[in-house]
């Protein structure tokens, strides 16, 4: 079946680890442990020295690059038939070995700072704030503020978020590759979109908020110990829910029982704002008219937990907040039904529907 290239869900069931079963609950909680012992014990760091790396972090992204590279091989093998697909994994894993993990280690071996050119604020959620920035060289603290606030936004409004989290992101690269075989498993019940809109606004607004404190409380300075003690617990507080439980614990140790994207999907600020700008930009999914057989494919692959298949049975084309981009819903179709586009609806029929979910 896997020689034959796109290797159907029929497998998929009577795999447990791919099926919530045992095999699944054991590795969820490896990997929830793991997390629990990166970011809050330290018995990785002789491994790491042992290894003549800086830290337990370069050990860990170096983890990280084998998964995707292993994951990227895997997944091109299951659906490489697509040139979309053979790209999109190629430049993901490129981008994680290149600017996510080899950068940052030369850099600082030949006298820089060590950097991350692939993350941007709010993503990276102490990028912009005032003690960053100034420890930063002026063309990387430039790069940093016009990366998040002008080109994050711009770049989604042409070409949906998909040119971040579907193609850069190292969330998204590592649920592309290493967490492809769980896909399936997002559920797409009413229940987890109410959740989802929910949680990743809630997100949103904590780390606007916690922007403007800890930025606030970095330009006070002294003149007001008690609200630079605040700001400091207030980012502290956000860098252990958001940054270490929700992202690393959560959202990557339940890949096996919740699917890949649940970080992405819930609790990610940048998707949030990103999925905003994309409503009103120029990305879409196409549905091609009274083509569709209703077989579920594009619903079942979808990482997002959109139900894609109820669009296409109503004729609709859709721009969803949710939506990664990743083009698995199209890739998938055995009819060809579904297009995803980056262009104004110029030369619609006008009498068809276009439907933007308001999903907020
Ligand atoms: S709707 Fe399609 S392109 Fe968007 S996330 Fe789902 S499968 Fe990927
Ligand atoms: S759009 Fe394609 S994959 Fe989705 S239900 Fe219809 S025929 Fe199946």
């Amino acid at each position: 079946m896997y020689a034959q290239g796109q290797n159907g869900l029929m497998s998929t069931w009577r795999e447990h680890i791919r099926s919530r079963g045992l095999a699944a609950w054991i590795l969820a909680a490896v990997m929830m442990g793991f997390y629990v012992d990166l970011y809050w014990f330290d018995h990785l760091e002789p491994l790491a020295q042992a290894l003549g790396l800086r830290n337990r972090w370069f050990l860990y992204g170096g983890l990280y690059c084998v998964l995707m590279v292993v994951g990227g091989a895997l997944y091109l093998r299951r659906h490489g038939n697509s040139r979309y697909n053979q790209i999109r994994i190629s430049v993901n894993v490129l981008v994680q070995v290149l600017l996510a993990f080899t950068l940052p280690y030369v850099m600082p071996l030949l006298g820089g700072k060590e950097f991350y050119f692939s993350y941007f604020w709010p993503l990276k959620y102490d990028l912009l704030l005032p003690d960053t920035l100034s420890k930063l060289p002026l063309y990387l603290s430039i790069y940093a503020l016009v990366g998040s606030l002008i080109a994050a936004p711009i770049l989604a409004f042409f070409f949906g978020k998909r040119w971040y989290c579907s193609w850069i992101c190292g969330c998204g690269a590592l649920a592309n590759t290493f967490g492809d075989p769980w896909r399936h498993l997002t559920s797409k019940s009413t229940r987890s979109w109410r959740f989802e809109q929910v949680s990743i606004y809630l997100v949103v607004a904590l780390v606007i908020f916690m922007t403007a404190v800890a930025g606030l409380g970095g330009l006070v300075g002294d003149a007001h110990p008690g609200f630079v003690s605040f700001a400091g617990q207030t980012k502290h507080v956000y860098g252990f829910v958001v940054g270490s439980i929700l992202s690393g614990v959560i959202g990557t140790g339940l890949y096996p029982l919740l699917g890949p994207r649940v970080w992405c999907r819930n609790f990610c600020p940048m998707a949030g704002l990103l999925g905003l700008t994309q409503k009103l930009g120029r990305f879409r999914i196409r549905v091609k008219d009274d083509m569709c057989i209703s077989c579920g494919n594009c619903s079942a692959y979808c990482e997002m937990g959109i139900d894609v298949r109820s669009y296409a049975q109503s004729n609709l084309d859709f721009t969803r907040a949710a939506c990664v981009g990743c083009g698995m819903c199209a890739h998938v179709c055995p009819r060809g039904v579904l297009r995803l586009e980056n262009r104004w609806d110029l030369n619609a029929d006008k009498d068809k529907q276009h439907l933007v979910v308001l999903d907020f």
